[in-house]
């Protein structure tokens, strides 16, 4: 069997050393003869599967005891409001602005009738970096960043300080480097880009933050309902949670987070190598010190429908597949998350040189 290179950005790759464990244990898990899909999730054939899942995230991702891990349902857009819902004390939200995620996550705050301010914003030049010198008032409710931009392929190399909460969607970065949780009050991240499938929503949040919510926030809404109960208030999405702790397993394999974060640095530079060194064939969207280590966007001579048309069919033809660029910047992306093998990024990268040798 051959794997088609998955460049997808979301859902995407998931390693095929997982997907083989689950196809295995699919019809019989652990000797029980049902599948772990089947199990009640007030058992302990599920619960094993869900605990270790909260623990091998402590352990890879170093989140000290005082932080709670949670599994919630609704993706990461239901966060945009969750967020606001738990953590607002009546004042002022404060948010950079990056792209289309954080300008989503700023509309669900208006929606509430919360007072935002964006205290930083790159939308005059089509998000293309992160700004510099983010100062966030001490005394906001909290404030929000956007650690991966994956539309428009800008990433933090660090994230801002701040002496209000920091709150960090990591949608589309979580688990590809360790993070200062000194730094950081509360995290969330739809699994589908770099943790797993789509239906889980992680959330790490700091403990001192789950009293902070209203009476009035609806029960699924409360960070603390889920907290008190291990994220096991109602049915959780017990396959995709599975899936998620088999893909913590795999970053364990591999030698956990670091080792991953080498790989991935090593596979980004290779596709901004090729950008750079095609004489302005290739022309990547993100400034330089903004460059994402996920999701690379580019052009073909600065937006050449036919070429690029061209090299999308050629890609395809040859077993890569998700390289179309996302409508708001054109051109392609390649998004390369943790489970996008070195191999295949440099197969794109040979046809980047072949194609590039070809028509500059
Ligand atoms: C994909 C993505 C989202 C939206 O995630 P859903 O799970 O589809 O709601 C939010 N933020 C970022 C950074 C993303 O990449």
């Amino acid at each position: 069997m051959k794997r088609t290179y998955n460049f997808n950005a979301g859902p995407a790759a998931i390693p095929t050393e997982v997907l083989e464990i689950a196809q295995k244990e699919l019809l019989d898990f652990q000797g029980s003869g049902i599948s772990i899909m089947e199990a009640s999730h007030r058992a302990p054939l599920y619960e094993n599967v869900h605990n270790e899942a909260i623990r091998l995230m402590h352990e890879l991702y170093e989140i000290p005891e005082d932080y709670q891990v949670l599994f919630v349902q609704g993706g990461a857009s239901t966060q945009f409001a969750m967020v606001p819902l738990n953590l607002t004390q009546g004042g002022v939200i404060e948010f950079v602005n990056t792209g289309t995620w954080s300008t989503k996550a700023i509309k669900e705050a208006k929606i509430l009738g919360l007072q935002t301010k964006v205290v930083a914003s790159s939308e005059e030049s089509n998000f293309d970096h992160i700004p510099e010198g983010i100062a966030f008032s001490d005394d906001a409710d909290y404030v929000h960043i956007t650690s991966n931009n994956t539309i428009y392929g800008t990433q933090y190399k660090t994230y801002p300080t701040s002496k209000a909460p920091l709150v960090v969607d990591a949608s589309s970065d979580i688990f590809s480097y360790t993070v200062d949780w000194s730094n950081i009050e509360l995290m969330y991240a739809g699994a589908q880009k770099n943790a797993g499938p789509s239906g889980v929503t992680i959330v790490i949040i700091r403990k001192s933050l789950l009293d902070r919510v209203a009476n009035t926030v609806p029960t699924m809404l409360r960070y603390k309902i889920h907290a008190e109960n291990n994220s096991l208030y109602n049915t959780p999405p017990t396959f995709g949670i599975y899936l998620l702790k088999l893909t913590l397993d795999w970053i364990k394999g591999q030698g956990g987070i670091k080792a991953v974060e080498a790989v991935n640095t090593q596979k980004a530079n290779l596709i901004y190598d090729a950008i750079d060194e095609s004489n302005g064939f290739f022309t990547g969207h993100a400034a330089k010190d903004s460059r994402s280590h996920m999701n690379v966007v580019f052009t073909i001579q600065g937006g050449n429908p036919e070429l690029e048309k061209e090299f999308i069919k050629l890609t395809e033809e040859a077993g890569l597949i998700g390289l179309k660029g996302h409508r708001s910047t054109g051109g392609l992306r390649a998004s390369i998350y943790n489970a996008v093998s070195l191999e295949a990024v440099e197969a794109l990268v040979t046809l980047m040189k072949e194609f590039a040798a070809k028509h500059a």
